[in-house]
């Protein structure tokens, strides 16, 4: 099945917000094994409106358009749709019933605006999407070999209507899927992860393999081919068993796991419990975690120390050994993640300190140094790293990587008790 998807409204054509709809849509359709071939953006004008749904629907089996489901006279998707498939619009009681009920919930005791009323209207034949989290219902016009499935434009509408009803109504229309599973690495780069799996990504056939960069991670991609009720699994695990043998300990997840989230659970399962230090990344690294429901079973603190007197004051760090190598250095990266730990009692002390820019850097420290240092039972390890010139981007990246620290010291100390790696 060929997809394409429309994206509707004047405001994504002039840049005031990001079509991340479409985005979305791709993900969840390629997963699906349905081939998007086209994308594009359309502003609210009835005649470039109808030439571009005239154009997709000459080429593609499956068109998606978000947007301009709104109650005002510019959002004229539906009705637009509804011409060009030659289907009049209804009265849909049922939505009526539901635009009303919810009309009054969040105005007990007013008449609802004529101009509301056009939303509970339908192209005729239509099957109706309910929206419990707007106004604005959506629907899935199937005729004459061609599906158009019409959804609003806010993504937490368009979101779970996508999930809960067109994408079951599209499972049911079509046999071939894709499966894919994402091996998520850290601590080797893509041109590293990509020759250590070159001979398979050279030989590639079913299950195919590709690498991927994000912001924090390098991604590995395993998709199987296969027919409705066929084992997925069966054709991606002796790829993904291999391509887990070669990467070991790089890979933090098989999965959408957040980092923070793997390091979570790690912490939980093992009954470990953690304090941080953290200066350049001004609590980002404890907000990451804090993130995870049930941080409490393993965080003990997370202090900002961001002045040298605060690291003196809070951590317990001699005046002279900052001054002699400076906040941003091995020895002061090494005496945060100690004291940390100890004066909190907790099994693992995580530090970090840097120069996150674009300001504030020297010769022999230039913007971007960092040290984190993770402390334990057995000792102590500080990590120099020379991100670039990106604040954001840097204090970004102190957080991945004091995570992914933790995580791989928590992996030794498996190693030391015996414990079996997964
Ligand atoms: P509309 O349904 O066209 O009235 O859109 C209502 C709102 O939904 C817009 O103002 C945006 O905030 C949001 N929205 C619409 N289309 C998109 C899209 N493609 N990606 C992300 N947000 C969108
Ligand atoms: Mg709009």
């Amino acid at each position: 099945m060929v997809a394409e998807l429309i994206s509707v409204g004047t405001e994504l054509l002039m840049g005031q917000i990001l079509d991340t709809n479409a985005q979305y849509l791709s993900r969840q359709l390629s997963d699906m094994g349905i081939r998007v071939l086209y994308k594009s953006t359309i502003g609210d004008n009835p005649q470039r409106m109808k030439e571009a749904f005239s154009q997709a629907l000459s080429r593609s089996d499956l068109v998606i358009t978000t947007g301009g489901l709104g109650p005002t006279p510019d959002d004229i998707t539906k009705e637009m749709w509804a011409e060009m498939m030659g289907l009049p619009l209804y009265e849909d009681a049922a939505c009526m019933e539901r635009l009303e009920a919810r009309f009054q919930t969040f105005h007990p005791g007013k008449p609802m605006a004529s101009i509301n009323r056009k939303q509970a209207f339908m192209p005729q034949g239509a099957i109706v999407m309910p929206n419990p989290n707007g106004t604005a219902p959506g629907c899935i016009i199937d005729k004459d070999g061609k599906i158009v499935v019409i959804m609003p434009g806010p993504p937490f509408e368009m979101k779970p209507m996508f999930e809960n009803h067109a994408k079951p109504f599209l499972y049911s229309k079509c046999d071939d899927m894709l499966v894919s599973h994402f091996v998520r690495i850290l601590g080797m780069g893509e041109s590293d992860v990509a020759a250590t799996l070159q001979d398979l990504i050279d030989g590639q056939a079913n299950p195919t393999i590709a690498t991927y960069i994000s912001t924090t991670d390098v991604q590995v991609r395993i998709t199987a081919k296969c027919k409705r009720g066929e084992d997925a699994q069966a054709i991606l695990e002796p790829m993904e068993k291999e391509v887990l043998r070669r990467l070991g300990d790089y890979v933090y997840e098989v999965g959408e796991e957040a980092l923070e989230d793997v390091v979570a659970r790690m912490l939980i399962e093992r009954g470990a419990t953690l304090s941080i230090a953290e200066s350049c990344t001004g609590g980002w690294l404890t907000s990451a975690l804090v993130a995870y429901s049930g941080a409490s079973r393993f965080l003990q603190e997370g202090l900002v120390t961001y002045s040298n007197a605060a690291k003196s004051r809070h951590l317990q760090i001699d005046a002279s050994l900052i001054e002699t190598h400076g906040a941003v250095s091995y020895e002061v990266a090494q005496a945060m993640a100690v004291h940390s730990r100890t004066i909190s009692g907790a099994d693992y002390g995580l530090s970090v300190t840097g120069i996150a820019g674009p300001t504030g850097g020297t010769d022999e420290k230039p913007v971007g140094t960092v040290y984190i240092g993770v402390a334990d039972e057995h000792g102590v390890q500080v990590e120099h790293f020379k991100f670039s010139s990106d604040r954001s981007r840097n204090r970004q990246r102190a957080v991945t990587n004091a995570l992914n620290l933790l995580r791989l010291r928590i992996l030794a100390n498996d190693k030391l008790q015996g414990i079996p790696q997964k």
